[in-house]
């Protein structure tokens, strides 16, 4: 489906897609609608800003609105779980406005807020549940709604949800469902083991349809490692940033202090240097971005979510001052550099806390990761064997 117009919407879903002036469905929606329609299962890997909300939400209410309007009410029929109240908040905001001019009634379910126009919003018959998983589980539990009734059953951000720790409400929720026929929509930014093993669980010969933005294979970017004491990373990523060739670092960290800490304490060397992460306001956010971009700020800082999606030009270096937890986010972060034909290079320091960690990225991405020393700063890879015992590797240089 290449263009709106192309698909027999019905006229009060038209009238709106005209009216927020979508001129042409974006690659997600002109794979998905068309299945999602039919009432086929989908898996779409896509992230925020794909459109991928309209591109369930908009099939959805077309096969409600194709329903017998005199059928009698037995529950909400939709089911949307979304891992925080800002993309729950968001999915209700694209509902109301894709169905301004159709009878879909949403309830929205938030964690953290009172309940009264909660049950106000349940109490009005709702067709459509919008929710964070911890508030629906007190609701059904409370018996203020069920989930019998449900058939369009629909999971955004899984791999957030996962990341969240998620995922044994989303089992108790599935528990909640009726045992009738059901559609079953999973999106998610990336696709890890166990959110593939819950795909395979709940989805019936899902279409599966990938939209992620072309990240190169972590095959063809130069990784290498220090292995380091957490004192001494200030110190190592300050002679690092020095060298010639960083004209364009990424610099990840774990939390949201120690960007700002290590912020401080780089912009304190005289670099130009930006700040993400989601403690910042949207405008200084943009504006580190827009620095980073234009190479007014050669180094910029930032913690996973704020980073997440992102795509920025000729990142001539990421370095990992802190190592993910997991293979998802390494190959995530690594893949900000030596984007199109680039050349790039990662460079992840390693404490002795994280070698098992470390050992797991390593053996996850199938080949070695170079290791490296710095001169006076880092300690020699072989300090690492006995504190990795079980690992059953040997260090090299
Ligand atoms: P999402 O990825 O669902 O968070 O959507 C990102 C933004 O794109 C939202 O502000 C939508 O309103 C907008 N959007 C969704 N579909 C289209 C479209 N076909 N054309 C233009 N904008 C769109």
């Amino acid at each position: 489906m290449n263009s709106f117009s192309e698909y027999p919407f019905d006229e009060r879903i038209r009238k709106a897609i005209e009216e927020l002036g979508f001129t042409k469905p974006t690659p997600i929606q002109s794979q998905t609608i068309e299945p999602i329609a039919e009432g086929r299962d989908v898996i779409g890997i896509a992230q925020t800003g794909t459109g991928k909300t309209a591109a369930f939400v908009l099939p959805t209410l077309q096969r409600y609105l194709q329903r017998d309007p005199a059928e009698e009410y037995k529950g909400p029929r939709v089911l949307i779980l979304s891992p925080t109240r800002e993309l729950a908040a968001q999915v209700d905001d694209s509902i109301k406005q894709l169905a301004k001019h159709a009878d879909f009634r949403v309830a929205l379910l938030l964690g953290g807020v009172p309940y009264g126009k909660q049950l106000q919003a349940l109490g009005n018959d709702p067709e459509v549940i919008v929710a964070t998983p911890g508030r629906l589980i007190d609701h059904v539990q409370q018996k203020n709604t069920h989930l019998r009734a449900v058939d369009v059953f629909i999971l955004d951000e899984a791999d957030r949800m996962l990341d969240m720790g998620f995922m044994p409400a989303i089992h108790q929720l599935i528990g909640f469902l009726g045992k009738g026929e059901r559609q079953t929509l999973m999106f998610s930014a990336t696709f890890p083991d166990p959110i593939a093993r819950l795909a395979s669980r709940l989805l019936k010969d899902p279409v599966r349809v990938d939209v992620s933005p072309p990240v190169r294979t972590p095959e063809k970017i130069k990784q290498g490692a220090f292995y380091i004491e957490k004192v001494r990373k200030p110190r190592l990523l300050r002679e690092l940033l020095a060298l010639p060739n960083m004209t364009s670092v990424m610099v990840f960290c774990g939390m949201k202090v120690e960007a700002d800490f290590i912020h401080e304490v780089i912009s304190g060397d005289g670099f130009e240097v930006g700040v993400l992460h989601s403690d910042r306001g949207q405008k200084e956010r943009t504006r580190a971005l827009d620095e980073f971009r234009n190479g007014s700020c050669a180094v910029l800082i930032a913690t996973d979510i704020a980073a997440r999606g992102l795509d920025i030009k000729d990142v001539s270096h990421v370095i990992n001052y802190d190592l993910p937890n997991n293979f998802e986010d390494y190959v995530h972060r690594v893949g900000r550099t030596a984007r199109a034909e680039a050349e790039g290079e990662a460079l992840s320091f390693v404490t002795p806390g994280d070698l098992l960690t470390f050992n797991k990225i390593e053996a996850d991405l199938g080949r070695p990761i170079e290791r490296y020393d710095f001169e006076g700063v880092t300690m020699p890879w072989e300090a690492g064997i006995p504190s990795a015992a079980g690992a059953g590797r040997r260090g090299r240089r």
